[in-house]
Order: C-alpha cells, then structure tokens, then sequence
C-alpha cells in the first residue's frame, strides 16, 4: 500500500523507525523486534540507511521481511550521496521486485570523517533523487524530510523550507521530522508550512530519551534544542537506567498526546530498536 493512502484514511498515522543490522551481523534481534512490533499494529515501519549505503542489503532484506514475512508496510530510506544514477537504478528495480513501494528520498549527511568526493554521485541534494525517481517510474510513493527547527546546514529556516518546497514539487507525498523535543518549535513549523502552500502530511519525529547518554549523539544528530525539563530528568534520573527509561518514556508520552490534542496527521517514532519502549509508548498515549 501506498503511504500517502494510509494518511488519507487515518486520522493519525503512527509509524516507527528501525534500523538495520551492520554487514555480517546477526538478524535475530531485528527481526524480533519487528515481530514485537507488530503487535501495536503501526501503520508503516521504515528502515534506515546507513551512512553511504553501508547497510544497504541490510535495510532491503528488512523492509522485505517487514513486507512478506510480517505482512506490515514498509518504508524503505534511500540516501543518494554517494550514488550514481545506475546505482539508484539498480536499487529500484531490486525493490520494486521485492513488492517495496515505499521510500524515504534522503541526501544523507555528508561524512566528516573521511574524504568526501562530490564526483561520486549524481545527486546533489534529496530534491535531486526524488525528481529523479518521479521521472523514471510512478511505481514508488515518496517521502521527505523536514527540520522542524531548521536544518543544521541552512542559512535560516525559511530557506530550508523553501528547499523543502523543491522536494514536494519533485514529488514528495509526505513529510516525516527531525527529532524535537519542545513541540511548539513543530506547531509553528507547520504553520509556516502551510503558509508557504504546502498541504502534503506531516508526521512528528519522536524520540524518547531512554539513557542519559544517548542525549549528546542525539544532540549532535539532529542539533534540537533540549528543554530545561528534560535537562532536569536527566539529572535526576541519568545514573538510574529504569528510572531514567520511566521518565523518557513519560516524557515521550507527555510531547505525543499534547501533538495529538493538537491533531498531527502523524507520529513517527524513532524506536532505537527497542519495541518494549514503542509498546509502552503506544499503550501509554491510546495511540493504539
Ligand atoms: C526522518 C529522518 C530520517 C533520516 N534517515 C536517514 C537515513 O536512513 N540515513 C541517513 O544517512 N540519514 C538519514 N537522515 C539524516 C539526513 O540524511 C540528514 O539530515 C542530511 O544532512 C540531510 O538530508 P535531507 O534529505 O534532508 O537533505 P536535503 O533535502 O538535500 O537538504 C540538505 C541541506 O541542503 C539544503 N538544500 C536542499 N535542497 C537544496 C537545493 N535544491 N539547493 C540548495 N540547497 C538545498 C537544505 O536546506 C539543507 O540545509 C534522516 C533524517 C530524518 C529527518
């Protein structure tokens, strides 16, 4: 099923996200975790890719198990930094034959720790893969990303929309966030959205802080801003695992129910892989 379909028959979409093994490691744990998964029923589920397509089988083979073994919809990412347009063709033909229907159009973020060659690939930016795809066959339904408080690399918000504009005219069905976690940077996101004309869906990225320590590489991700209230959490609960999982979860649960009071066509729920945080996440907020 297309996704774009799914946002037309539901009030709101609720999707998570996994990421693959590394090549050569086991599948057991993801493959659980989807089975786990399944068991709140998301709308769709999508599979990252790694950084210059190091995981590329890797996130094919689990979109396709999500397909056929689990019987879910999967939405599969797709960077185009480092890739030519033959590479993307490949890809396209690969999945289209795995039944995938679904894809994320991402540039991905441009390596600092080895030399980055532009020459290695056609595409520039995630505008450039998605008008790209749409050219070629209207197999596949498209999403984007958007950067509630901006993306790190934008001159200002209003510029990185108005590139966010060029990937909806490219072809894009829907768009899925960055992280945040202070829900009026989204609220005002959206309206600038819709004040510039674009109508298509839009799901809130969610992650919910389960370890003290994830914060800074999440930080650094995404460059979000951290509210007070949860810097406190953290420093009363960041020496304590299940105390510090608690108050993420509360947390979490707190940001989506506040989206949902404020009809959001969609949560996307960065899930880190571990399904007992999205089930009692989903069961927390009646999201399910
Ligand atoms: C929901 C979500 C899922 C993600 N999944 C993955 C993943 O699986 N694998 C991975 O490697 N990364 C992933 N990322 C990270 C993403 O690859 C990085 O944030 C990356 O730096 C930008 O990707 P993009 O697709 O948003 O790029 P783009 O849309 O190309 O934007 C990148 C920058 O260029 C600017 N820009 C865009 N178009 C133009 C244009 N035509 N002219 C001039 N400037 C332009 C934008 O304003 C922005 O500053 C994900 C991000 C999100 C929000």
């Amino acid at each position: 099923m297309k996704i774009r379909d799914i946002y037309k028959n539901k009030k709101t979409v609720f999707s998570c996200e996994v990421f693959p093994p590394k090549p050569g490691a086991k599948k057991e744990g993801i493959l659980q975790t989807i089975k786990d998964l399944k068991l709140i029923s998301p709308d769709f589920i999508s599979v990252t890719y790694g950084a210059a397509g190091e995981t590329k089988e890797g996130t094919i083979e689990i979109a396709t198990r999500i397909k056929k073994t689990y019987k879910m919809e999967p939405l599969m990412h797709l960077t185009c930094i480092e890739n030519k347009k033959k590479d993307i063709e490949k890809i396209l033909n690969n999945i289209s034959q795995k039944g995938i229907q679904n894809i994320l159009t991402l540039r991905g973020d441009i390596p600092v720790d080895r030399k980055f060659k532009s020459t290695a690939s056609d595409f520039s930016h995630a505008s450039d893969l998605t008008a790209y795809i749409k050219t070629r066959t209207d197999k596949f339904c498209l999403g984007v990303a958007g950067y509630p408080e901006g993306h790190p690399e934008a001159y200002s918000i209003e510029k990185d929309i108005k590139n966010l504009i060029k990937k909806i005219q490219a072809g894009a069905s829907f768009i899925i966030t960055q992280m945040f976690f202070k829900n009026d940077f989204f609220y005002l996101y959206l309206d600038k959205l819709r004040e510039m004309e674009i109508s298509v869906p839009v799901s809130a990225g969610i992650m919910p802080v389960f370890k003290a320590k994830l914060l800074s590489k999440m930080i650094n991700l995404s460059h979000a801003t951290i509210p007070s209230r949860l810097i406190s959490l953290i420093e009363k609960y960041g020496d304590n695992e299940s105390e510090m999982e608690k108050a993420g979860i509360e947390f979490a649960v707190g940001q989506i129910e506040d989206l949902i009071d404020h009809g959001v066509e969609g949560i996307h729920l960065f899930t880190m892989n571990r399904s007992s945080l999205a089930r009692k996440i989903s069961s927390y907020s009646n999201l399910r």
